[in-house]
């Protein structure tokens, strides 16, 4: 729709304008992005080889000029003999189509916005991202963290509990409340309700309002003193090995390093790994695993498929892959090519299994949270492996090795 009518932050008229960063992260194939990358370009991305056309010097990364990188995919697009460019907001799903996939994007029109919720209800459309920290499980010191459900018995349930006594907490809410925040952008500012704000802006409201919201002890006892503590940060399962935990209620808009100075200040993360940090931003996507068939299509209308950062991918390259994906399934079935499933093991078949939901991790902190393609994604390695670097190595090589199977015994590419 672009410049006839713009989004907040979008600068021309330009297809595939990168609007923050120019970079699309690792190009190592030993990381799990550095491997999405590479599996896009054996897949023949037009945007994965334009990027690299277009790269400037970034070190380990694909950093891109985003002018040349935008023009050169503009043009590229327009040149395609089958595609015709209309420069228009679409309000509604398009009708009449054997096939329409929508990729609007997290900055996705209001007029689109409401045409999705009309169609697949109120409720399943997000508008913002509210990402809490996730801490490697190895790295929280279970000399103080105990097991325990809220009104559940010391020593079982799912939650990991950090427990503070008063002076903690206080020392521990000075802290939050002098650390730097990233300011709102003004068009993200609408979008924040009182079910889902900053853990930094809750304690903002009043000294006890952690104590009372997102860090209230009740429920829970101390195994050490058999006491309640003053309060309690509980850390919830991420994945089902449970080598990932996530700060429940700890979204933030606190700078990445504050939040690491913040975070490890509380007793039992003073060596915390952090996989991913906090963030809170503006973001238009769907609750994809209630709502999408692992081909991307609806499942309500399985001839709408969505493409793009809206399926709860989060990133320049996800959402390369799911616009990727979303066109190969829509020509296989319109030559009527059957297409072998991407096994979840590799970083496609994980982004896909991930956002579908048939994933074991997908719905695991409640709300559907957008994620970018890391470890947590792949399925557990069938035999353990104690060393996390050796774990991980295994887990790359077994995604590169399944795709490498899928793509010879798979159908031929359509073109
Ligand atoms: C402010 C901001 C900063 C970001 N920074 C980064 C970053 O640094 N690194 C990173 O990896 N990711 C970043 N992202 C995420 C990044 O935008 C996405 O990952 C990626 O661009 C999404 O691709 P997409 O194709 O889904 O959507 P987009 O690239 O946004 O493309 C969707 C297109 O649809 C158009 N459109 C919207 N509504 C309509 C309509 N009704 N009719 C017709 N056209 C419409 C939009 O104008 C847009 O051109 C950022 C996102 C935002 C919003």
């Amino acid at each position: 729709m672009r410049p006839v009518r713009g989004t907040p932050a979008h600068d021309t008229g330009k297809l595939a304008e990168i609007v923050c960063s120019n970079s699309l992260k690792s190009e190592l194939k030993s990381t799990p992005a550095g491997l999405l990358k590479a599996d896009l370009e054996r897949l023949g991305s037009l945007l994965i080889a334009t990027a690299q056309k277009n790269r400037v010097p970034a070190g380990r990364a694909l950093a891109v000029d985003r002018d040349n990188f935008a023009n050169e995919v503009t043009i590229a697009i327009k040149n395609l003999d089958n595609v015709t460019v209309i420069r228009k907001e679409v309000a509604s799903i398009p009708e009449g189509y054997d096939k329409v996939v929508v990729a609007t994007g997290p900055l996705t029109s209001d007029g689109m916005a409401t045409a999705l919720q009309k169609l697949l209800g109120l409720s399943s459309l997000y508008f913002y991202d509210a990402i809490a920290p996730i801490v490697e499980a190895g790295s929280i010191d279970r000399s103080i963290a105990f097991i325990q459900d809220r009104y559940g018995e010391p020593g079982e349930g799912d939650y990991l509990n950090l427990p503070m006594s008063k002076e903690e907490y206080e020392r521990f809410l000075d802290d939050l409340l002098s650390a730097k925040a990233l300011p709102f952008r003004d068009f993200e500012r609408d979008y924040y309700f009182d079910g889902c704000l900053p853990i930094e802006e809750i304690a903002s409201r009043g000294r006890e309002s952690l104590s009372f919201g997102p860090l209230k002890p009740v429920g829970l006892s101390y195994p050490a003193t058999g006491k309640r503590p003053h309060a309690v940060i509980q850390l919830r399962k991420e994945n089902v090995s449970g080598e990932a935990y996530n700060m429940v209620g700890f979204q933030t808009k606190l700078a990445y390093g504050e939040q690491e100075r913040v975070f490890r200040a509380i007793p039992g993360l003073q060596n915390a790994k952090f996989l991913r940090l906090g963030s809170l931003h503006r973001n238009t996507y769907i609750d994809s695993p209630s709502l999408l068939n692992i081909d991307l299509s609806l499942k309500s209308t399985p001839n709408i498929r969505m493409a793009g950062q809206m399926t709860g991918v989060e990133g320049y390259v996800e959402s390369i892959a799911t616009g990727l994906l979303a066109g190969f399934f829509t020509v296989c079935e319109l030559e009527g090519a059957q297409v072998t499933p991407l096994p979840p093991t590799t970083t496609l078949g994980a982004l896909l299994a991930y956002i579908s939901g048939t994933a074991e991790n997908s719905g695991s902190s409640g709300r559907f949270c957008p994620a970018n393609m890391n470890f947590s994604l792949f399925p557990p390695l069938a035999e353990k492996v104690k060393r996390r670097k050796e774990r991980r190595a295994a887990i790359i090589d077994r995604a590169d090795m399944d795709m490498g199977k899928w793509l010879n015994n798979h159908v031929e590419m359509p073109s």
